[in-house]
């Protein structure tokens, strides 16, 4: 008989890293952290209920939703390998044990069903998060390095950074996988494109690039891009490929077309008659074990017995008969899940902070909320993130609105602009909360009344 997964978990971790993952779990203030990757944030009912026991079995019954749609596990006690093994015994572990770190492979949480969309991305990604787990090559790969597939879906994360971005085009009657490097579709034409079927060989060509040329403290796209240039690269994927890389001037003029902001929150309509998403924001990332039983529950009841898990730290209950989706919503609405992107709440995005994280000069979640709680009660509604430290754990990109903790309580208030780098302009410095809010919200007026 096979050996399950389970048996065979490693005594010790199988690389070092600050990264967590599901086999290794990392220290922090509040116990240990465990991060479960989940193939295109995809995960069924029945395996988060597994999480929702596990986090209450051997952890404080913290779930986190994270920026990547994947799943993490705070406050974990001592029994380690309890954990890990309900984790694998779920189904929730990789092919095989050592290629853990490398499935990043981001998609929108409506591939497949989504009215936009120029094609299906789930087969090619199935196929890539394969080949990602089979390949022991790419299991060098640092953990953070990340590949996004985009098949020009309603609902896409386009302003994460990638690794390797994948974007679907429309050139003179042919969807194209457009593709760029160190970067991602919001802000970036594509350097080039190949056809949808030579989708995966681009990929793994690029991958193996990468690892040819980069030398061991090169572990992103980025650093090997500081000494080689966009044709130097073009050329070796060329000579690589079997298919024609096109970077004619329709191709690299291309731009993606905004998704509407807020999309993931609510009702959302699918390419099937009848059918819809139901999305709701985890206020500040945090899942308590009875929101995600729930959320699986009405998935069962309501859904495909799925939920997908977005890169808005947001879940989704996909398939959803139209006539069913206000029991959807008033079944999330109880556990405290948010469905209305009217709610200030649904805005917010705050790191770990000084309640957990050593490195936080701020209890930002506390004060996200008191400045949700001002916002609302003036009737503003602004996309804010509050950062403990300058590190910006919470938001791969830069948020329209930032705040930088200082000290406890106060924060360095930045806007986002196109012309800045980082968190954006700087517009107040050593700001209490309360201040905050008071700016925002005159903020906000005056851009109404022009
Ligand atoms: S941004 Fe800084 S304070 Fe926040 S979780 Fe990351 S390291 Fe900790």
């Amino acid at each position: 008989m096979a050996e399950p997964l389970s048996a065979r978990i490693p005594a010790a971790p199988l690389r070092p890293s600050a990264c967590p993952g599901l086999l290794r779990i990392v220290p922090a203030l509040d116990g240990g952290i465990c991060r479960i990757k989940l193939p295109g944030g995809a995960i069924t009912a029945q395996q988060a209920q597994a999480v929702a026991d596990a986090a209450e079995q051997f952890a404080s019954g913290v779930i986190e939703a994270t920026n990547r749609g994947n799943l993490q596990i705070r406050g974990i006690g001592e029994d380690h390998q309890g954990l890990i093994t309900s984790l694998l015994d779920a189904g929730l572990g990789p092919k095989n044990l050592a290629s853990d770190d490398v499935r990043n492979l981001m998609l929108s949480p409506t591939a497949g069903i989504d009215p936009h969309q120029l094609f299906d991305a789930r087969p090619l990604a199935e196929q890539l998060l394969h080949t990602l787990e089979t390949h022991p090559r790419f299991h060098e790969l640092s953990p953070k390095f990340a590949v996004s597939l985009d098949a020009g879906e309603g609902l896409s994360m386009l302003e994460h950074p990638h690794d390797l971005w994948l974007s679907a085009l429309r050139v003179d009657g042919k969807t194209l996988l457009g593709f760029g490097l160190a970067g991602c579709p919001a802000t970036d034409s594509p350097w080039a494109a190949v056809s949808v079927e030579a989708g995966h060989d681009l990929v793994v060509a690029v991958l193996e690039l990468f690892l040819d040329n980069a030398r061991s403290e090169q572990t992103r796209m980025r650093h090997l891009l500081e000494e080689r240039s966009p044709a130097w690269v073009l050329e070796r994927l060329s000579e690589r490929l079997r298919h024609p890389v096109l970077h004619d001037q329709k191709v690299t003029t291309w731009r993606r077309a905004p998704v509407t902001p807020n999309a993931h929150i609510g009702c959302y309509p699918l390419r099937e008659a009848g059918l819809t998403a139901v999305g709701a924001v985890v206020p500040l990332g945090r899942l308590s074990p009875s929101m995600l039983r729930r959320a699986a529950a009405l998935a069962v009841e309501l859904g495909d017995g799925w939920l997908a898990m977005t890169p808005w730290q947001s879940l989704m209950l996909r398939n959803v008969r139209t006539e069913s989706t206000p029991r959807v919503i008033d079944g999330l609405g109880a556990v405290g899940l948010l469905c209305d992107a009217n709610q200030a709440l649904t805005q917010m995005i705050a790191c770990t902070g000084s309640a957990a994280c050593g490195k936080g000069l701020a209890d930002t979640k506390a004060d996200a909320l008191t400045l949700a709680t001002h916002l609302q009660q003036q009737g503003v509604s602004r996309a804010v993130h509050l950062s403990g430290c300058s590190r910006s754990c919470a938001a791969a990109h830069a948020a329209p609105v930032t705040l930088q903790a200082v000290s406890a309580g106060r924060y360095d208030l930045y806007f986002r602009h196109a012309g800045q780098p980082g968190f954006g302009a700087l517009r107040g410095r050593d700001l209490t909360i309360e201040a905050v809010g008071a700016l925002l919200t005159a903020d906000s007026r005056s851009n109404t009344d022009d």
